[in-house]
């Protein structure tokens, strides 16, 4: 990856589990189905395993591992809204959003659920 010129910023986080780009709800607000990944994370609604997204393992505080997975249409919506909120806040973005790891995971998981 190339680097910037720019003066050396804040360190991020190291990628992992925990910081998976697309936000979804708290797993202690999910239900067994939603965290198994057979129901959508957002409406609660069956999943078509054919047209459904995943959304990456998560491991909850407790230590329980699930694997998120949400229909198109709520993929869509809320990929999209936390690009919108990401590219307003996330400094990187400001500067140069194709550098963003963020971005660029955020865009890959919207452009998934548009195509399917
Ligand atoms: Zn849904
Ligand atoms: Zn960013």
């Amino acid at each position: 990856m190339a680097q910037t010129t720019s003066p050396p910023r804040t360190v991020e986080p190291a990628a992992n589990a925990q910081a998976l780009p697309v936000h979804v709800p708290p797993v202690d607000e999910l239900t067994e189905a939603q965290l198994r990944g057979h129901r959508c994370v957002w409406c609660a609604n069956p999943l078509d395993p054919d047209r459904c997204i995943d959304l990456g393992e998560r491991i909850a505080e407790d230590g329980y591992r699930c694997f998120p997975r949400a229909c198109t249409i709520c993929t869509v919506a809320m990929v999209h809204a936390q690009l919108v909120e990401h590219s307003a806040t996330c400094e990187q973005c400001v500067d140069d959003g194709t550098l963003c790891a963020e971005t660029a995971e955020l865009r890959r998981t919207l452009r998934d659920g548009r195509r399917l």
